[in-house]
């Protein structure tokens, strides 16, 4: 289960929101090895959802007095937890130790939420307001007091909580990154999986499923292990009859599902077809990172090579992130290529931005070019972050309407100077005056 660290200066009433969070009073469940301490982690549920929160408090100011200890706090919350909440006192405002730790969340790799505490009465919701300026997205307002704003603000920290710990990410603990292999067929699939797999290929029996059918294979592609979802149909290559279509494209959703990364394949050799477009579709709505493979290269000729190049931009201009790799499971070129490609797909995918570089780039971008003007107000982006990775998801808040096509600019500025080759991207907009 992911963790929520929560940061903040003693007295802001960190401890009154962390037990008014979890609803009652909790036994200590964890120790942190090799920290004393100072951080105590509770089992947490909401909405369904299991998540860790961890109370940094408990520690006493030291030699670097209480800016250093907090900054210390906010270092160590973000190198250790999943996200991090900030808590500030909204009766008090933004002190120079509120500002310190603030400066230190802006640079994590972690999403970062703010907290104001101590909303006691409706005055102060107007206070709450300058915290904007700290840099670290919309102030959730909540009174220890009264309760009131808990449930929200839970529902905002499990928004931007991952739902993956890092410790599972990538081919360390998490095992084998997860691939689709997919297409339409008779496209090749059980072909190049023969082909680039050939011995170097176990099956994985699904424990909880039927024992007869296994279901995943691990396959060895060029150094690593990876874990090619749901090829039981791939191998017995069962034919399809017409009327097999619809269980075959749902066979088709439920791989990309689970799948971290798509291998879309194509037949080079025939003109891209709606089902082409349609397996594309899927994989992108689903948030998957893409790679495309032109399979069947070795009967492509000189003629269908350039008809090729005119259906890509009619086509698949939607994908034109997805980097594309021409081959043939029949010859085995470049098969070799397919793995590197499959790990800058996934770079991408679990690319963060952090909230402070993702901001002067936006502030620069917007001084370039200011969103159009609507009904005689100038609509400005008060800021921007990136609330998830897998794929990366960005969340703009603005006051006034942003234009469809602003934000498209946006989201063609930020592929432009970040790249995410071979990963979806997200963009959403909230109107806050
Ligand atoms: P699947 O339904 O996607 O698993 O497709 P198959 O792997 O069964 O392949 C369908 C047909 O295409 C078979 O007759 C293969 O021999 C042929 N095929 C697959 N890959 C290639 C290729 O790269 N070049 C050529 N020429 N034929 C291929």
């Amino acid at each position: 289960t992911p963790t929520l660290a929560v940061v903040g200066r003693p007295n802001v009433g960190k401890s009154t929101l962390v037990n008014r969070l979890l609803g009652r009073r909790e036994a200590v469940v964890q120790d942190i090895p090799g920290v004393t301490r100072d951080r105590i982690v509770y089992d947490a549920l909401w909405n369904g959802r299991r998540f860790k929160l961890m109370d940094t408090g408990g520690w006493e100011p030291d030699a670097t007095g209480l800016q250093g200890v907090v900054a210390a706090q906010a270092e160590t919350a973000m190198r250790t937890a999943d996200a991090v909440m900030l808590v500030v006192d909204a009766s008090v405002g933004a002190t120079t130790t509120d500002e310190a730790a603030a400066r230190v969340l802006r640079r994590a790799d972690v999403p970062v939420m703010l907290c104001a505490t101590k909303v006691d009465d409706d005055r102060l919701v107007s206070d709450t307001a300058s915290l904007w300026r700290l840099g670290l997205g919309e102030p959730h307002a909540v009174s220890g007091l009264h309760g009131r704003g808990s449930g929200d603000l839970l529902d905002a920290m499990l928004e931007i909580l991952p739902e993956t710990p890092r410790e599972d990410f990538g081919a360390g603990a998490g095992g084998p990154r997860r691939v689709a292999l997919v297409g339409k067929p008779n496209v090749g699939k059980s072909s190049l999986l023969n082909k680039v797999a050939g011995e170097n290929r176990s099956v994985v029996h699904d424990v909880a499923g039927t024992t007869v059918d296994p279901v995943d294979s691990l396959v060895d592609l060029d150094g690593d292990i990876w874990r090619f979802v749901d090829t039981a149909g791939l191998r017995k290559r069962v034919k399809m009859a017409s009327g097999m279509e619809y269980y075959a494209s749902l066979r088709t959703s439920s791989a990309i599902e689970a799948a971290e990364v798509a291998l879309v394949l194509i037949d080079a050799s025939e003109p891209i077809a709606e089902q082409d477009q349609r397996v594309l579709t899927m994989v992108s709505e689903a948030g998957r990172a893409l790679v495309i493979l032109f399979n069947k290269w070795d009967l492509v000729d000189e003629d269908r090579r350039h008809e090729l190049t005119r259906e890509l931009e009619r086509d698949l201009i939607s994908v034109r992130w997805a980097e594309r790799v021409n081959v043939s499971a029949l010859t085995g070129r470049s098969t070799a290529r397919i793995a590197p490609a499959l790990r800058r797909a996934l770079e991408s995918w679990d690319t963060r931005i952090p909230t402070g570089r993702l901001n002067s780039w936006i502030s620069d971008l917007v001084a370039a070019k200011p969103p159009p003007v609507r009904s005689g107000k100038q609509p400005k982006i008060l800021f921007a972050t990136q609330a998830q990775t897998r794929p990366p998801t960005f969340v703009l808040f603005a006051s006034g309407f942003l234009e469809p096509g602003y934000r498209r600019f946006i989201e063609r500025r930020l592929r432009e100077d970040f790249g995410f080759a071979g990963s979806p991207i997200r963009l959403s907009v909230r109107i806050r005056e």
